[in-house]
């Protein structure tokens, strides 16, 4: 039987990216997605047309409740999970600090930090060696905003990919015997429609010229380092960090 991946938020950007070049690697794909069943069907279509296996099951990684009946479906489905990306993520608009309330703050803690932790959660039941599983790989999808900090446009957005980053040191020590490697990819400007969320569709062409290699990336760049993390290639790879950033 193939390999399993749950790749989360793989509608569209990145997740979509991850999701058609893992299923090239020969994974069974789970792509989540939130709302959008017409993106995620379409996603699904698109790796079968290319002769690979995946289905679409709608979550809110947010939810404990959601993320439960998304492990459930994989369980019933696929009977194994190898791999998870946790890719799903979200901006608010730009702002400075002064006008940031505690209802954004933490809708964006919940998808991108508790998301993660819930969904790696599931992932360990099921994957950890010590609880009969055959081990695996998690990427998680940070940001280099961790470093970098956003200021004037999203410090809460950067601080939830700063969480994201320790959770995955934490995880990666704490799993490291039992099969399961964590590792992360931090990404610069990527041209995906997440910009817009943020008000800005045109922050790529603003800001390509801070970009020493002068470009936005793209999602495919993105998605070849995730699977190389998540491939026996990097076997001896855990708790670290692939910046995909064109130098930012
Ligand atoms: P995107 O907005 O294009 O896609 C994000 C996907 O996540 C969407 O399909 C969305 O529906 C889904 N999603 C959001 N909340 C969800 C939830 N609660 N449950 C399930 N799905 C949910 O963004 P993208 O550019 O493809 O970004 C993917 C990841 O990469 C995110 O974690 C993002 O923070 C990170 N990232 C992106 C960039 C960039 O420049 N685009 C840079 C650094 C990091």
């Amino acid at each position: 039987m193939d390999k399993t991946i749950l790749i989360t938020g793989a509608s569209r950007g990145i997740g979509a990216a991850c999701a058609l070049l893992a299923a090239r690697r020969g994974y069974t794909v789970c792509v989540n997605y939130r709302d959008n069943d017409a993106a995620a069907n379409a996603v699904v279509q698109a790796i079968e047309a290319a002769g690979g296996h995946a289905f679409a099951v709608a979550a809110d990684v947010a939810e404990e409740d959601d993320v439960a009946r998304l492990f459930a479906a994989i369980d019933a489905r696929c009977g194994r999970l190898d791999a998870l990306v946790n890719n799903a993520g979200i901006l608010a608009r730009q702002s400075r600090v002064e006008h940031m309330d505690a209802a954004r703050i933490n809708r964006i803690l919940a998808t991108n930090v508790t998301g993660s932790f819930l969904c790696a959660r599931e992932a360990v039941r099921r994957m950890s060696t010590k609880h009969g599983g055959n081990g695996g790989a998690i990427v998680n999808l940070s940001s280099r905003a961790a470093v970098l900090g956003s200021a004037n446009e999203y410090v809460d957005y950067a601080a939830s990919k700063a969480a994201v980053d320790a959770l995955t040191i934490g995880l990666s020590k704490e799993v490291a015997q039992e099969g399961i490697r964590v590792n992360g990819v931090r990404p610069g400007l990527i041209d995906t429609d997440m910009h817009a969320s943020g008000g800005e569709p045109g922050r790529i062409q603003r800001l390509q010229s801070s970009v020493p290699m002068a470009r936005g990336g793209t999602a495919e760049e993105v998605a070849a380092a995730v699977l190389w993390l998540l491939s026996d290639e990097a076997s001896y790879a855990t708790g670290t960090f692939i910046d995909v950033s064109g130098g930012r």
